[in-house]
């Protein structure tokens, strides 16, 4: 089929262009429609022409699909069908509806004239992949809205609404409804007045300060944005709109993008984009698998983790039943529940009403009699089998036929849980992260014996309670707290070794992480590692750990929470503070080890930290517990605070190349105190490396 089609409104031409959900500027589009233009040109019978897109949008942008193949470059590229519309002789009219973005609203700025409903949203959101809009967005948008807006427009990256531009030369008229009448009828009207059609090209970039707005510009995005070069690029395309001509300006944006494209930020970017896509999809249950029906859910234990997933039904508009063992621990999570509402309400983010809304929808119990209706129930009782197993032999008495039941543990065999119930089929893992109404991830986990159906509802929910799903297999901390295990013995480790917990954080939080292990463990609460560490103990006495960490938690340091972990805290102060005693108890404990103490250097802790990562990961990926080497990325990146800029850790790897980091860990595993078997590089490095491999080869491909 052809991805545009000319029909006639009198002599008026409407070329209506794009296939696919958001009509992106792939080959097939751009060389279908600049023939349509072309034709209409060359038809004596047409005085105009009138573009808009199929489907009720104008355009979601360039097809990056198509980036780094030669069919980004194949043409007609996006700048020749802009100068297929630009230079037409007739006028040509944008007929914007819906979205109109990057390549989209690049070709809507060629147009003559454009014409948008009111609730048509138009942005360049390239600076999100790393990227300037390369098709003279930022050349001809500055001439249109002058420097400042086209700045928050190129930097920010976010679809504005189209009645902001009301009034600017941007847009010639804003409508109610569609917006193509008006557009067939401006284009009639500007054919028969004839003259110049006008060009954005054409104008001179207005204002005053240009030179003001650019340097504080420059100077607020080196600070806030210090690694992601895009930003200054598009002030730098900017600038050249302002103080060039029109074709040295788009000179300077082409070479501009040329090296966006190069950097491995931009590479960074479009990965995390693609994968965020990649991690919805599984080979096995393909998109048209049925799914149950899911209007009301269950939340059993009402405390940190069981309120926050309320929360998220809740928001959905989803009701949602509360279930506690006792008064007391349910008007606790039935208050934290409201606290949380009243927040969002003082600090303007939610109206009252909506709040009291929302709130409505729960539905706090002590009887579980009360919830067998729901539709799914997502257990989040103590880490421990034989509650969860009680919990688990409970719902299956009481849960209707098709019920959807559902754990939150961490660690727990989700088989297991499984086999306690006479309907395994209906048994799934679904790993929320802490403030679970506020962390994206969720950690899908897919039993022996969850049947498909399961398998895509708990997808599709993820959807609705905007969450960012990545399935896993079932094994002891699934995705990402199996590869975090193996991070903080390392992190361990360097302190025994020498290493101070602020040097680790810094070094680690200079990398880019959101925050260091220790004060992350500050935060989680170091209990729940000691706790881990006392049953590891017993089912893998093996496992080699520092004693460290221990003996913190002996002394009841559990954190934030206690006031002292890792740091030492203020009442009323989040920030971490040195702590004389826990430096007394790391030399006391480092003397009973008998190691000399030594220096470790940034680049030893950050290695040590994202290979320990990397090498568990590739565990994983061999094992089929994680589908595809991006979605472990994605785990990463939406829920343990990985720098977005480095793509996830498996990116990460990938950019430094599987060989090299083969050859460090083998490199590392020569430190005289560690643990060589540690640093054994695992198969699927030792092949890939072999082999000139990334890991972004390994895996299911959609
Ligand atoms: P929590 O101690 O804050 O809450 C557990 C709640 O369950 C308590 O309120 C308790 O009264 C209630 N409860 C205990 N037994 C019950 C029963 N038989 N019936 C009904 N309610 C019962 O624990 P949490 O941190 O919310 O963790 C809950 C689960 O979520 C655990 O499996 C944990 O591993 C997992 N998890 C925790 C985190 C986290 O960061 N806290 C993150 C992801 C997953």
């Amino acid at each position: 089929m052809s991805t545009a089609q000319t029909t006639r409104e009198g002599p008026v031409a409407v070329i209506r262009f794009g296939e696919g959900p958001v009509n992106s500027f792939g080959h097939a589009t751009r060389r279908a429609l600049t023939a349509a233009v072309d034709a209409a040109v060359a038809d004596p019978a047409v005085t105009a022409i009138v573009i808009t897109g199929n489907g009720g949008l104008f355009s979601g942008g360039a097809d990056i699909k198509e980036f780094g193949t030669p069919a980004m470059l194949g043409a007609p590229n996006l700048h020749n069908v802009i100068a297929a519309v630009e230079s037409s002789p007739k006028p040509v009219v944008a007929a914007i509806d819906g979205i109109c973005l990057g390549g989209g609203l690049e070709v809507a700025l060629g147009c003559h004239y454009r014409v948008a409903g009111e609730g048509a949203k138009l942005g360049l959101p390239e600076v999100k992949i790393g990227l300037l809009p390369g098709a003279g967005g930022t050349q001809r948008l500055p001439r249109l809205i002058g420097v400042e807006n086209a700045i928050n427009v190129i930097l920010g990256g976010e679809p504005v609404p189209a009645k902001l531009f009301k009034g600017s030369p941007l847009l010639d008229a804003v409508v109610a409804g569609d917006p193509l009448p008006a557009a067939v009828k401006l284009a009639a009207e500007k054919a028969a007045a004839g003259g110049k059609l006008p060009k954005a090209r054409d104008l001179k970039v207005r204002g005053a300060n240009i030179e003001a707005i650019l340097g504080f510009a420059r100077t607020t995005v080196g600070a806030t944005f210090p690694n992601f070069p895009a930003p200054l690029k598009c002030l730098d395309a900017i600038e050249a709109a302002a103080t060039k001509s029109f074709e040295d300006g788009l000179a300077t944006e082409r070479q501009l993008f040329a090296e966006l494209m190069m950097t491995p930020v931009s590479r960074a970017l479009r990965h995390a984009f693609f994968a965020e896509r990649a991690a919805a999809k599984i080979p096995d249950v393909p998109e048209s698998t049925p799914t149950r029906e899911v209007k009301s859910a269950a939340v059993i234990g009402a405390g940190t983790m069981g309120t926050g997933i309320a929360i998220n039904f809740l928001n959905a508009g989803i009701p949602v039943f509360l279930l506690e063992v006792g008064e007391e621990a349910l008007a606790k999570g039935v208050a934290r529940i409201r606290d949380t509402y009243a927040g969002q309400v003082k600090k303007g983010r939610l109206k009252p009403a909506d709040a009291e809304a929302k709130a409505a929808l729960l539905k706090p119990t002590l009887k579980y009699e009360d919830i067998g209706s729901a539709d799914i129930v997502i257990e989040a009782v103590f880490e421990d089998m034989d509650v969860k197993a009680k919990v688990f032999a409970t719902l299956d008495r009481v849960m209707k036929p098709g019920a959807i039941l559902a754990s939150n543990t961490s660690t727990l065999d989700v088989d297991k849980i499984a086999a306690v119930t006479k309907r395994p089929g209906d048994v799934i893992g679904t790993h929320f992260f802490s403030p679970a109404n506020v962390m994206k991830l969720l950690e899908v986990v897919r039993g022996k014996a969850t049947q498909k159906d399961v398998l895509a509802t708990t997808m599709k929910l993820a959807k609705a309670l905007r969450k960012t799903a990545v399935v896993s297999g079932v094994c002891d901390g699934f995705i990402g707290n199996r590869m975090i295990e193996q991070y903080s013995r390392q992190a361990l480790f360097m302190v025994d070794e020498g290493a101070s917990p602020a040097e680790i954080d810094a070094a680690v939080e200079k990398f880019g992480f959101a925050m260091g292990p220790f004060r992350m463990s500050d935060l989680a609460g170091n209990d729940i590692g000691w706790h881990i560490r006392k049953r590891r103990a017993i089912e893998h006495p093996e496992i080699r750990y520092s004693k460290v960490a221990d003996k913190l938690c002996e002394l009841g340091r559990f954190g934030q929470k206690t006031g002292a972990g890792w740091y030492d805290y203020r009442p009323g102060d989040r920030s971490a503070y040195p702590s004389k005693v826990v430096e007394d108890l790391i030399a006391a404990h480092r003397q009973t080890l008998g190691l000399a103490s030594r220096k470790l250097d940034a680049r030893e802790i950050v290695d040590r930290l994202v290979y320990a990562l990397v090498n568990e990961a590739a565990k994983i990926l061999e094992e089929g517990i994680a589908l595809r080497a991006s979605d472990i990325d994605i785990v990463y990146l939406t829920g343990y605070g990985f720098p977005v800029w480095r793509g996830g850790p498996m990116c990460y790897a990938d950019e430094v190349g599987v060989y090299a980091v083969a050859q460090r860990m083998r490199e590392l595993a020569r430190n005289p105190y560690g643990d060589p078997g540690f640093w054994t590089p695992a198969p699927l490095i030792q092949r890939l490396a072999a082999e000139g491999r990334p890991f972004n080869s390994v895996g299911a491909k959609s």
